[in-house]
């Protein structure tokens, strides 16, 4: 049986970003990849002359450091650099994002009344108890009503109650009553992301940056983890391997992971939505400015549609359109493609322009539902695996909200904790 020290599940960034900062003297590592491609949700589709990823994905580096060592293995000027313009399109009228700031931008009636509601938001006697309660508590009920909770629950594809009040983490756009005034005045819509970077060739040139130094061999494409012996440590692969391990690094999701080790837990807990996403190419160009809007109203089935075209600066109109669903819904393909035409249509961003290419993706999970009882299962369960040498990893592995620096940082910590407990004795 072959035997390795550090057997990694998955090749996208969590899973290349570990294997890129494991010291490669200190034992063998091997990734297994179920795809014949490596990237996970960081794919890009080339077709027709367009440029798109599963999905929208954008990039707002805060360790220089991490930016850094990607662009180093990057082809010169393949990054751009872009000043984000982001928006609400509400009752036919574009509002600047985040929604909670620009209420003033509203037709006055809902002005007044959120601005009221704002005023005389209830005030709880402890924590939120969950994500609707904190939203109605921060910003009242006239904001929760008319954005925040139609727009979550379109994309979770769950009641907003059934969420922790911190689901979104640093991820919600913060602001308090004195800043929502003072926007009125002098905007200030900055938030997490004011502005961001993006390969001109798509997500998956950070993931051929993640792969440049690795050793011919590291990566088995095609090779899905099926079971785990966790006592013996050994694991069975899909094409019949068997692989003794020190470590198992994995980024599948934590529920699959579950599955493959066997370990028992709570049903239903671990709940997420998915999200189906339409990638649509057009002969001519639509609206010039926005790079992505965002759609609370029920009357549209998806809840943000991107311009690749305004990010890239290409002539030709480039959307893609997500739809948050339920995990167990069906998806027809072709129903749900003219249905989002129609909605396109409807919102005015599709007039007299052409639809010459399209391609459709279903992540699933795509946001998992962060919840007290998956918290703290999810803690308990990752503790008795780590005490088996198994450590879950990634936005999936840790079932978790997180962009792809954090996934670079978590592994690279991991990483680093391993290259130092086998670090070679130095010599005294
Ligand atoms: C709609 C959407 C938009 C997003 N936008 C952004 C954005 O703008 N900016 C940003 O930074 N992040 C964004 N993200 C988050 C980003 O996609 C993730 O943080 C990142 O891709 C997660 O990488 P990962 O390696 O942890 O997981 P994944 O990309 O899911 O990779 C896991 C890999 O494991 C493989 N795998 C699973 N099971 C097995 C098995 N049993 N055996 C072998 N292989 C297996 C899968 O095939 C996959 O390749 C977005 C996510 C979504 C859903």
């Amino acid at each position: 049986m072959e035997h390795v020290r550090y057997l990694v599940v998955g090749a996208g960034v969590s899973g290349l970003a570990f294997a890129n900062f494991i010291d490669r003297g200190a034992g063998r590592c091997l990734v297994l990849e179920r795809d014949q491609q490596v990237g996970g949700y960081c794919k890009t589709i080339l077709q027709d002359g367009f440029v798109w990823d599963y999905s929208g994905h954008f990039f707002h580096f805060r360790h220089p450091d991490v930016e850094r060592y990607l662009v180093e293995r990057m082809p010169a000027d393949e990054v751009v650099t872009v000043e984000k313009v982001s928006q609400i399109l509400y009752k036919d009228r574009l509002v600047d994002f985040p929604f909670q700031k620009n209420i003033h931008q509203l037709p006055q009636e809902d002005f007044i009344d959120c601005l009221h509601e704002l005023y005389f938001r209830p005030k709880l006697d402890g924590p939120p108890e969950n994500f609707q309660q904190m939203l109605i508590a921060r910003f009242g009920q006239g904001i929760a009503d008319r954005f925040l909770i139609p727009y979550n629950e379109k994309l979770y594809a769950c009641p907003m109650d059934e969420l922790d009040a911190g689901a979104m983490g640093r991820f919600f756009p913060d602001a308090d009553i004195e800043d929502i005034i003072r926007n009125f005045k002098r905007p200030d819509n900055n938030s997490y992301n004011a502005t961001f970077t993006y390969p001109r060739h798509g997500a998956i040139e950070y993931i051929k940056a993640l792969q440049k130094d690795l050793p011919e061999g590291t990566v088995c494409l095609g090779e899905g983890l099926v079971s785990v012996d966790m006592e013996r440590k050994v694991a069975q692969t899909s094409v019949g391997r068997q692989i003794a391990f020190e470590y198992l690094i994995s980024s599948a999701p934590f529920d699959a992971l579950l599955k493959i080790t066997g370990l028992p837990h709570e049903p239903l807990v671990f709940t997420s939505n998915k999200v189906a996403v339409f990638n649509l190419g057009f002969d001519a160009k639509g609206w010039s400015d926005p790079h992505w809007i965002y759609f609370p109203e029920r009357k549209y089935r998806f809840y943000r549609v991107g311009f690749y075209d305004n990010i890239m600066g290409t002539d030709r109109m480039s959307l893609y359109v997500e739809i948050g669903m339920k995990t167990d819904e069906t998806v027809d393909v072709e129903a749900e493609l003219a249905r989002t035409m129609d909605g396109l249509r409807a919102a005015g961003v599709v007039t007299d322009q052409n639809l010459v290419s399209w391609h459709h993706v279903v992540l699933d999970p795509a946001y998992v539902h962060i919840t007290g009882p998956a918290r703290q299962s999810f803690e308990r369960l990752r503790q008795h695996l780590q005490a088996r040498g198994i450590y879950p990893v990634g936005r999936y592995g840790g079932w978790t909200y997180c962009s792809i620096e954090d996934n670079i940082l978590e592994t690279r910590a991991l990483a680093q904790m391993f290259n130092a407990l086998h670090a070679p004795p130095t010599s005294p």
